[in-house]
């Protein structure tokens, strides 16, 4: 069986008449005589809409109501996609995660698929019809509806390829495909043809949306390639696949940005050991993520300054737990709300010299302050001022000529 699986954000389903474009797709690819598996993201932000409303009943708002609610709005999208295909003459009907099931363990709101059953579905397939599965969402062993992660529709439709041992898995989306930059931040970015794993998930974990990090270590697990593209264009797109299937010669592949990073500096921390895990211990139990740390060497070896970064919607959470912390001393508090985190991205780097120097020179020229830097084997990520993003994303994109 020639399988396709084909996935829809939210800005391509995000009103009635791109529901229709959507369902003309779907049709292109039927026509192909592929076996279409559909899955659908909630009709953009209606996730968001339903996020606030559980804030407004209770900041502690119950995890298990969380995923029930906020899991609604793919099924408002499948049913109309569904609709819409049935109104043009063709099979097709909107499945739940829970009528399949896709089974997820772990915590609620980021629990991870394990399972999909795959007999109703093959068996539907096999009749004639188009699946439109809800993405986003899964069913735990308690029978209780969970959901994956912000943006996990991604995830659910390579998941389906997987199971499904789809031939193609096609990721539509707002834009044409993956680009050097975010292209709605930087007119210069441009579309690339075919980017490795290992570059996607760093790209994708340091700030760029358009595909979410999980989905991409689930592809890379089971060598599933993904294509990105438009829903609105009818352009080729990316393809993401093994390193080993490219030929690249740039040093540098991509650049993301943050932009709802938050900074905190402890000054003058007695320097003691076992002070950074004091420091830290209770954040994580709170579930806040710290992520670029740096701790100054002390002048006189009994003080050191700490400072960390964490998501801006954590900050007031963070302020408390280290104000309430009986195990550290120190002198003085600092917050800086607005923080961007710039990376630079390319297994180019690993085998080129002098790629550091280059971006902090280019940074310097325009006069932007380096807060605090991060490096692994394929990336440097740098923490800037909020206002300086754009100014940074041109200058290294034009630094590390991607836009060539
Ligand atoms: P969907 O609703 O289809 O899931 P998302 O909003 O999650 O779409 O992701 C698409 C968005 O990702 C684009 O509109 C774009 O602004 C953003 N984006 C960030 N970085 C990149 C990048 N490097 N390439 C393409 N898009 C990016
Ligand atoms: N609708 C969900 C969200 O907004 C899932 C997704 O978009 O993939 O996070
Ligand atoms: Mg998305």
């Amino acid at each position: 069986m020639k399988i396709v699986v084909l996935k829809f954000g939210g800005t391509s389903v995000g009103s009635i008449g791109k529901i229709k474009k959507v369902a003309d797709i779907i049709n292109e690819h039927k026509k192909k005589n592929y076996k279409v598996i559909v899955v659908s993201s909630a009709m953009s932000g209606v996730t968001n809409e339903l996020v606030k409303k559980s804030q407004e009943i209770s900041e502690n708002f119950s995890d298990e109501e969380y995923d029930a609610l906020v899991s609604s709005g793919e099924q408002i999208a499948c049913s109309l996609i569904a609709g819409s295909l049935v109104h043009k003459g063709l099979k097709a009907r909107s499945w739940l995660a829970w009528q399949i099931p896709i089974f997820t363990k772990g915590l609620h709101k980021n629990s991870r698929i394990v399972k999909i059953n795959k007999n109703k579905i093959l068996h539907y397939l096999k009749e004639g019809g188009i699946p439109i599965i809800t993405g986003f969402q899964g069913i735990n062993n308690s029978h209780r509806v969970t959901t994956i992660g912000r943006g996990g529709s991604d995830a659910t439709a390579i998941l389906l390829a997987k199971f499904f041992k789809a031939e193609r898995c096609i990721i539509y989306t707002d834009v044409e495909g993956v680009y050097t930059t975010d292209p709605n931040k930087l007119k210069k970015a441009k579309k690339i043809k075919t980017i490795s794993y290992e570059e996607m998930l760093e790209m994708a974990s340091l700030g760029a949306k358009v595909m979410q990090p999980v989905s991409i270590q689930d592809a890379r697990l089971n060598r599933i390639d993904i294509e990105v593209k438009s829903s609105f264009v009818n352009k080729s797109g990316t393809l993401i696949t093994k390193r080993s299937n490219i030929i690249n010669n740039k040093i540098i592949t991509g650049i993301s940005s943050t932009h709802n990073d938050s900074k905190v500096t402890l000054i003058g921390v007695k320097d003691k050991p076992g002070v950074a895990a004091s420091i830290f211990k209770p954040l994580s139990k709170n579930s806040i993520n710290v992520d670029m740390v740096v701790q100054n060497i002390s002048a006189n070896g009994k003080e050191t300054d700490l400072t960390f970064t964490i998501k801006k919607d954590d900050l007031f959470k963070t302020k408390k737990i280290i104000r309430e912390n009986k195990n550290i001393e120190y002198r003085k508090l600092l917050f800086t709300k607005g923080v961007s985190k710039i990376s630079i991205i390319g297994v180019g780097m690993v085998t080129t010299p002098g790629v550091t120097f280059r971006m902090f020179q280019a940074l310097a020229k325009k006069k932007i302050n380096i807060q605090v830097i991060s490096t692994s084997e394929i990336k440097i990520s740098v923490l800037i001022d909020k206002f300086d993003t754009k100014k940074a994303l041109a200058v290294l994109h034009k630094e590390f000529r991607l836009d060539k």
